[in-house]
């Protein structure tokens, strides 16, 4: 859980919504299924992902392995097929360094069920609907809260 400190410095200057936390269990799944992201949307041919590897070294690394609704889908070559693992770990992109990041969201995108990493709300649902109940309903708080003292 975040103390006030931290909330207001990822929500207030990192403009974030989502914080992260557990660990990486090594699964691998998330250099498998990625789809990839640029100024003009998901890539949906491979003619238009080629003119990206001169951009990133990350984009050498991975090769189509599908299509579906969302656009072209790619594997990372640098993932050992037997460990699961990253062959390059010591040396990879900051795009894997910091993965998962909320952005992967305002992309379409979702972890895998069962990644050890969960991304969580800085400001959680049940505080946010209280702040709206306290704006909408004033009159109401002010009376439970007196039934509240009364019946203590
Ligand atoms: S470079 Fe390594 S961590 Fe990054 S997608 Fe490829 S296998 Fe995964
Ligand atoms: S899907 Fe999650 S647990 Fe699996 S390798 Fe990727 S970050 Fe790690």
């Amino acid at each position: 859980m975040l103390n006030k400190f931290q909330k207001f410095f990822y929500s207030k200057i990192l403009g974030r919504k989502y914080y992260r936390t557990g660990h990486c269990l090594g699964c691998g799944r998330c250099c498998k299924k990625i789809y990839v992201k640029h100024a003009k949307g998901i890539i949906q041919d491979e003619k238009e992902f080629e003119n990206l590897k001169y951009q990133h070294r990350f984009y050498t690394y991975l090769k189509v392995i599908d299509k579906d609704e969302t656009g072209l889908v790619f594997e990372c070559t640098n993932l050992d097929p037997e460990t699961h693992k990253c062959k390059i770990h010591k040396t990879r992109p900051g795009i894997c360094r910091r993965y998962p990041q909320e952005e992967l969201f305002s992309m379409g995108g979702a972890l895998s069920e069962d990644c050890g990493y969960k991304m969580e709300p800085i400001i959680p649902f049940s505080e946010v609907f209280l702040t709206i109940q306290k704006k909408s309903q004033p009159e109401k708080k002010s009376f439970f809260q007196k039934l509240f003292k009364i019946s203590k």
